[in-house]
């Protein structure tokens, strides 16, 4: 019997993503025990970020496998999602850090989320939530540091501190937190790393002699937090790492970090085709010999890149299947050419998009290679018509 990377998994569904809620778990876990106890890391607190639907793993599961893990705090990025976490049944610490003019603050303030704010014009909005609410917010501060994108600009900063401060005097909010996010964490070499802790350092300086004290500095999303542990501050603000993915391929030494989705689907059909044969549309790849090729019932309509086109792997009864042609709205075809002992597959059989990786399968990361992206946007946009289900496969050996 061939192996497969299925293979603790019920009957093949027709397109599911699965989700194991152990490998978020261990993730964290493991995450947490890394910047708690490297060098100068005593006391770094752990947020699992869960904005986008965790991810594309379904974000209150993901939740509550990265509590399990450890996670002080969850980090989201819209109040809406904050809410969802409370409507999950999450209690905890939780932040998020887009809002946009007009946002709900009066629910998020009685929701004990805290709120982040970049401008003045945020932390007039906030006071009045905080007023509809009836009690203070918890507000944190995000400083631009070289990103160029959310946050207050270095030279309004002063500014943003002074009124956070005087808010804070008034019984507006209390300042829990201030923070600023990385844009090359990625690249560890890259000179911008340097200046933007720098900068956050002095932004921080200016904030403490203004009177804040707030209780969590932090600046670090995974790659920052494996990869650069000056920069850990009291909170590192972990994303894609708790999902078991490489946030800096190239420069991350192995962790035992467990990649928790796993994409199969159930081949719809298994044909012949002859040398010369063209496959999908605008027969971008012509059989050079008599092959079989599968039909795999998902495309670009699931999520599935269509640059993966004639480019990417898929796994098949325990060996890589090349995806042959272009991906379409609702479908694509794999090779399953190369078995000496006839047809590798039928139709029902499993394909495994991508997985772990253990058993051979292509991950998240490979896909992203395959189709010139970052696996943080292959794992965000599959969905579509796939059915998602959680597991719990145990803490991974
Ligand atoms: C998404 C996000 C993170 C998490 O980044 P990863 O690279 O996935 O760890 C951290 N901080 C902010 C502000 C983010 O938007």
């Amino acid at each position: 019997m061939e192996e497969s990377a299925g293979m603790s998994l019920p009957p093949v569904a027709r397109a599911e993503i699965v989700v194991d809620l152990a490998a978020i778990r261990h993730n964290v876990a493991v995450l947490r025990e890394l910047v708690s106890t490297d060098e100068a890391g005593t006391g770094v607190a752990m947020m699992t970020v869960v904005k986008a639907d965790g991810y594309g793993h379904g974000m209150v599961e993901a939740a509550g496998a990265a509590r399990a893990g450890g996670a002080d705090w969850l980090g989201v990025a819209t109040i809406d999602e904050a809410l969802a976490l409370r409507a999950g049944g999450d209690s905890g610490r939780v932040l998020c850090w887009l809002g946009v003019p007009g946002e709900d603050y009066a629910a998020a303030v009685a929701a004990d989320v805290d709120l982040t704010a970049y401008s003045t014009a945020e932390l007039d909005e906030i006071a009045v939530g905080a007023e509809q609410a009836g009690r203070p917010a918890r507000l944190q501060l995000k400083v631009d540091t070289g990103l160029s994108r959310g946050g207050a600009p270095e030279e309004a900063w002063p500014g943003v501190v002074a009124a956070a401060r005087a808010g804070e005097q008034a019984g507006h909010w209390r300042v829990t937190g201030i923070w600023s996010h990385f844009a090359c964490s990625d690249e560890p070499d890259h000179p911008a790393n340097d200046v933007q802790e720098r900068a956050f350092r002095d932004a921080l300086d200016v904030a403490d002699a203004a009177g804040l004290r707030p209780e969590v500095r932090h600046l670090a999303n995974s790659a920052a937090a494996i990869l650069r542990p000056s920069s850990r501050f009291d909170l590192v603000r972990c994303g894609l790492a708790s999902y078991g993915l490489d946030p800096a391929p190239g420069h991350t030494r192995d962790l035992g970090l467990v990649p928790a989705m796993t994409v199969r689907a159930s081949l719809a059909m298994v044909k012949s085709i002859a040398t010369g044969a063209g496959v999908s549309y605008g027969h971008t790849w012509v059989a050079d010999h008599d092959t079989t090729v599968g039909l795999v019932p998902v495309g670009y309509g699931d999520g599935v890149p269509r640059h993966a086109g004639n480019a990417a792997e898929t796994w098949v009864a325990g060996r890589r299947r090349p995806v042959r042609g272009r991906i379409c709205m609702d479908q694509f075809l794999v090779d399953l050419s190369g078995d000496s002992s006839g047809d590798p597959a039928a139709a029902g059989d499993e394909v495994v998009l991508f997985g772990t990786g253990r058993a051979g399968e292509p991950t998240a990361q490979d896909w992203a290679e395959a189709c010139g992206t970052i696996s943080y946007e292959i794992v965000t946009r599959i969905g579509g018509r796939f059915t998602r289900r959680h597991h719990d496969g145990g803490d991974p050996a």
